[in-house]
């Protein structure tokens, strides 16, 4: 299948293994072009089905700041970016949640697919990704992307349930909060308690919470041999 492309890349040993990716999207093979629906990853280096061809790359862990809406994440997001800044990349999942990616699939599969490509991408710069916005481990361990990335690290803001309740009804009008929505929201925030590492945010002051997570992420980030911070 599309043999016609390798020709060029005869030269190139497999287990030549100095050769540097040339595409920045790591789905792409960089010997044969091939697009992989599911690439194949063994430790820091890529494997394309098609040619066999392996080449390296940056496998960083990635952070996931989950939580409901109305707990903390926005606040908390801006602050992040200051105190890791040089350290990791802070990202808003939102401003991709548009167009064709604003899909109705149970667990928004191309939206999650989309951000796991981007993170990944964005590793190869050498920082690891912290995305902020609200998931779940069960819509990112699936993907065939998952496997960029030594590790996928959870950490969810979660708040008393009266308190989220009344954050999202003050909420404005076309931001479409109605008592079954909210009744959803609060159902995700009590279960997350048993899902993942949490910070419940009803009480705790913002410059803590920020401080917690950014614990959170060199914790994390210390815990990957490639990725140490060696610079610091
Ligand atoms: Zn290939």
């Amino acid at each position: 299948m599309g043999d016609t492309a390798s020709a060029a890349s005869s030269k190139t040993s497999s287990t030549e293994l100095s050769t540097l990716p040339v595409a920045l999207d790591l789905r792409i093979c960089p010997s044969c072009g091939d697009r992989a629906s599911c690439p194949q990853a063994a430790g820091d280096n890529l494997r394309c089905v098609e040619c066999g061809h392996r080449w390296p790359f940056r496998r960083l862990p990635l952070f996931a700041l989950t939580g409901p809406s109305a707990a903390g994440k926005s606040t908390v997001g801006p602050k992040l970016a200051q105190q890791l800044a040089g350290e990791a990349v802070v990202l808003e999942q939102d401003v991709l949640w548009t167009g064709a990616l604003r899909d109705d699939e149970p667990g928004h599969p191309a939206f999650r697919a989309a951000w796991l490509r981007m993170a990944a991408m964005l590793h190869q710069n050498g920082r690891p990704v912290v995305l902020c916005g609200t998931v779940a481990p069960q819509e990112l361990e699936p993907l065939p992307e998952r496997v960029f990335f030594s590790d996928v690290h959870y950490l969810a803001l979660v708040a008393d349930g009266e308190t989220l309740g009344r954050r999202l009804r003050a909420r404005p009008a076309w931001r479409e909060w109605d008592e079954p929505r909210i009744a959803e929201m609060l159902e995700f925030n009590r279960w997350l308690r048993g899902q993942v590492e949490c910070i419940d945010t009803t009480e705790a002051a913002v410059d803590d919470v920020v401080a917690a997570v950014a614990r959170w992420v060199r914790a994390g980030i210390g815990e990957t041999p490639e990725s140490g911070p060696g610079t610091s």
